[in-house]
């Protein structure tokens, strides 16, 4: 079956024109990266495209190829915020692989040695707790 056609009204567009508040850790000319309002983890982000694709299967390679860098960047400042093991990168296609909003992200989840990940679109975090976690996100980029 071929990849459905992106629908603008997804959440992340939403986020992108600025109709829905997210809370930013970085921007540039072709991506944004934000708090995820359901972490896994403290410190979980999402990193996106600007450009509009439903996920990685009609992603356009150039604009793949300026997005890795900016999860690079932000995988390195979650690890340095949250002193973390590992970070871990996901990234799924299709709601048989689990994904629930259809423009392309990246999740970046910092890793503690001993430490169970929360359920993936579990309950949503506070607020304020967002905030802080990404304070600490933001002062080690
Ligand atoms: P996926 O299953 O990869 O499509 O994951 C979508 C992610 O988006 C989940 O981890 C949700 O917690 C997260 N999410 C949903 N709505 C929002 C929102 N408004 N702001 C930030 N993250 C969101």
């Amino acid at each position: 079956m071929n990849t459905p056609a992106y629908d603008d009204e997804n959440i992340f567009a939403k986020i992108l024109r600025g109709e829905i508040p997210s809370v930013k850790l970085y921007e540039d000319d072709d991506t944004l990266a934000f708090m995820d309002v359901m972490p896994q983890a403290p410190g979980h982000l999402l990193v996106i495209p600007k450009q509009p694709s439903r996920n990685l299967l009609d992603a356009d390679p150039e604009v793949l190829a300026k997005t890795i860098p900016v999860v690079q960047k932000l995988a390195k400042a979650a690890k340095t915020a949250f002193d973390a093991d590992g970070i871990f990168v996901a990234q799924f296609n299709e709601p048989a692989a689990g994904q629930t909003v259809f423009h392309l992200h990246f999740h970046v989840i910092p890793r503690r040695e001993g430490t169970v990940l929360k359920p993936h679109s579990g309950g949503m975090e506070d607020m304020e707790v967002l905030k802080e976690n990404a304070e600490k996100i933001r002062a080690a980029l």
